[in-house]
């Protein structure tokens, strides 16, 4: 029996030339945990081929979303990125990832801090209701280069808010934190300085992260690597499968 579905896909949405959006059906077997990836792609010559990809879209819902990077020559994403509504894409039936609540201990506040295409697993877990039954507020940073790679903006500061079933919760624990390192904004920075310079709380109005607050880091592995070691030398402890931790960290790619 094949490890995978076959999905189709219903809507493709541009944000920049090097960022895309997708949803696809979803097979009623196909289970995941908020924040885990599964691998997905395309048959090429005959053969799949797959990238893990995390789950952008919430369990409850019906179809699938992913949010992906075009890197020009990459194998998969030069070919996905021209996919059009109806086109097949290949799902595996098997979801897993680190970035779950259930890594977690209980504690105050949730820090959600990501770059680039690391927004994907938090997009599931911030339409989680768990998410607000176990923390008091979250804290969804997003880095980027340029504000026009800040996809999903409009969806996090308008759409969420006005859901009829999750937006209560968002209007009132979610605290959304875009930042940008290489034009003007509103928010500037890299994810670390904001940390460590205190410019994030002092920003959002929380107090400053301790080992009373839990995180989440999905990034580049520089950005992982240096985000990590703040939150090691601040005391919080680690947290995988089996063993809930502070903090959970997952690559949002893995490099060449
Ligand atoms: C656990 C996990 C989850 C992932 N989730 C996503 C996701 O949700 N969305 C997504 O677009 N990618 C995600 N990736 C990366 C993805 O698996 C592929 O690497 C990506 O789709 C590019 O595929 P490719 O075959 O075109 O190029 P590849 O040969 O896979 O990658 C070529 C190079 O491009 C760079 N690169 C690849 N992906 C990214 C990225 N996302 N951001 C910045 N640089 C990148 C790296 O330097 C990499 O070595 C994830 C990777 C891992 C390990």
């Amino acid at each position: 029996m094949s490890n995978s579905n076959e999905e189709t896909v219903t809507k493709v949405q541009h944000w920049t030339e090097g960022l895309f959006s997708f949803t696809t059906t979803r097979h009623p077997t196909f289970r995941f945990v908020n924040g885990q990836f599964t691998m997905i792609g395309l048959e090429v010559q005959g053969r799949p081929l797959l990238r893990a990809y995390s789950i952008a879209s919430a369990n409850y819902e019906d179809e699938l979303e992913f949010f992906s990077i075009i890197v020009p020559d990459g194998p998969l994403t030069s070919r996905l990125q021209h996919l059009r509504e109806g086109d097949p894409i290949i799902v595996r039936r098997k979801a897993t990832g680190t970035l779950v609540l259930e890594n977690l201990h209980s504690g105050r506040n949730l820090y959600l801090l990501s770059t680039g295409t690391g927004l994907a697993p938090f997009l599931s877990i911030i339409k989680d209701p768990e998410t607000y039954k176990r923390f008091e507020r979250v804290v969804l940073v997003h880095g980027c280069r340029r504000v026009s790679d800040l996809a999903y903006f409009q969806v996090i500061k308008q759409e969420l808010p006005a859901s009829e079933y999750i937006g209560e919760c968002i209007r009132n624990q979610l605290i959304y934190y875009p930042t940008v390192t290489r034009e003007p904004f509103d928010n500037t920075g890299r994810v670390t300085r904001l940390l460590t310079s205190k410019k994030l709380f002092q920003d959002i109005g929380v107090e400053p992260l301790s080992d009373l607050d839990k995180v989440m880091i999905c990034g580049s592995p520089a950005m992982l690597r240096d985000t990590k070691q703040i939150l090691i030398d601040m005391g919080l402890q680690e947290g995988n499968h089996g063993e809930p931790g502070d903090f959970v960290v997952e690559k949002a790619f893995a490099e060449r």
